[in-house]
């Protein structure tokens, strides 16, 4: 169906930090499947792992314990705050295990008959009709109404707001399950978290005994130069969701809990291809190899270089740009009014083989393999300015 607007571009082939299209040109990819390829495209230990399990079990079914997938969860609880994991296959699905835990939170222990979400604008969550209803993004519910009810939407690091906001909500008695928020705004601009803002967020939440849940499907995971974004908030939120990096590629997604949040029990929620060996051995492998190649050191390094280089551009064209914003490998170059938009420039980019991925009409998305190099820096960013001197 046309459900994406494409750019005119094949690409059937990848190494590293490379792609190449069915024409035989190479681009150097700063998208990564939009924070997916942690590692890079076709990296030998991910084949090498996954080719093993592919030829030892596949897929069985959650009827029966499944040694990669409790090996993925322990290796996720013992990184994290978590004590529990549920696994499934997407950022939506996690998002979706998170609303349906949030809202038996409400009943079993706030005793609320129809609890409420509370979401940050500019937030995006994901395009099932809960996550999608949980997005405080108007374009993204029209023409799907009635979206799911249940959302309050608040701006995002903004703690006035959101104190009026609950006490609103709470003004009759408990009305509240939850708090879902990303510790960084990715598709809304790249607007990191202001760690003030999400102490007293989780201050109230504790106070209220609201659930304080994040979403971390593209920050997690190694991308903002720790293992979890909140760990740059100073908080610890009672559970959180994954997706996009974990597997490397493979598609995986998880709700992973606190005991205090380990609320639902047998038969209250579950997936086919959740946490099937095969996806658990991605996840496994990427953590491991995150360790092994200390890449949490190395995207610090990284993003040290990347940010230097991004201001320096700023400086260097202070008309067309604004600013640098973003943690780790998650970097967004903002825009001004005057300059090209940032789906234009993504464009001009891609003619002088970079790829860069927009979050918003003004600015452009940095969000590389946590294995990118110096050099690739250096490339990336002699291309964006090739490119914005030919749209200029
Ligand atoms: C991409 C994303 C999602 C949705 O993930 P899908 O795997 O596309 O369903 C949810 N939340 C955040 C923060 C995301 O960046």
């Amino acid at each position: 169906m046309d459900t994406y607007a494409r750019y005119p571009l094949t690409l059937v082939r990848g190494k590293g930090l490379w792609v190449w299209d069915n024409e035989g040109r190479r681009y150097l990819d700063c998208v990564a499947g939009i924070a997916v390829c942690t590692l890079g495209h076709s990296d030998p230990v991910l084949r090498r792992n996954l080719s093993h399990q592919l030829g030892t079990l596949q897929h069985v079914s959650n009827l029966y314990r499944i040694p990669e997938q409790e090996a993925l969860a322990k290796a996720i609880c013992e990184r994290s705050c978590a004590d529990k994991v549920f696994f499934c296959n997407s950022g939506a699905e996690a998002n979706e295990a998170a609303i349906k835990l949030a809202r038996k939170h409400g009943h079993v222990v706030r005793g609320i008959e129809r609890p409420l979400i509370l979401t940050a604008e500019a937030s995006f969550h994901g395009r099932t009709l809960a996550a999608v209803s949980a997005t405080g993004q108007p374009k993204y519910h029209q023409g799907f109404e009635p979206m799911v009810e249940g959302f309050r939407y608040f701006p995002y690091n903004d703690t006035a707001a959101f104190e009026a906001l609950l006490a609103e909500c709470e003004a009759d008695g408990p009305r509240v399950a939850a708090v879902l928020l990303e510790p960084l705004q990715g598709e809304g601009g790249v607007n990191p978290g202001d760690p003030a803002f999400f102490q007293r967020v989780r201050q109230l939440c504790d106070q209220h005994s609201i659930l304080l849940i994040l979403d971390e499907v593209q920050v997690g995971v190694g991308r903002s130069g720790r293992w979890w974004g909140h760990e740059r908030l100073g908080i610890e939120p009672d559970a959180f969701t994954l997706a996009k990096g974990l597997g490397g590629g493979i598609p995986i997604g998880a709700l992973a809990v606190k005991a205090s949040a380990d609320l639902l029990r047998a038969g209250e929620h579950a997936s086919t291809f959740g946490g099937n060996p095969f996806a658990c051995r991605a996840g496994l492998t990427v953590i491991q190899e995150i360790e092994r190649r200390e890449l949490l050191t190395h995207v610090e390094a990284m993003a040290t270089r990347l940010r230097e280089q991004l201001e320096a551009l700023v400086e260097r064209h202070p008309t067309l740009l604004e600013r640098q914003r973003g943690w780790g490998l998650l970097q967004g170059l903002v825009l001004r009014e005057e300059a090209p938009s940032a789906p234009d420039l993504v464009k001009a980019a891609m003619a002088e083989g970079l790829l860069l991925v927009p979050a918003g009409p003004r600015v452009v998305r940095f969000v590389p393999p946590l294995v990118i190099r110096p050099r690739h820096i250096r490339k990336a960013i002699k291309r964006l300015e090739r490119a914005l001197l030919t749209l200029a």
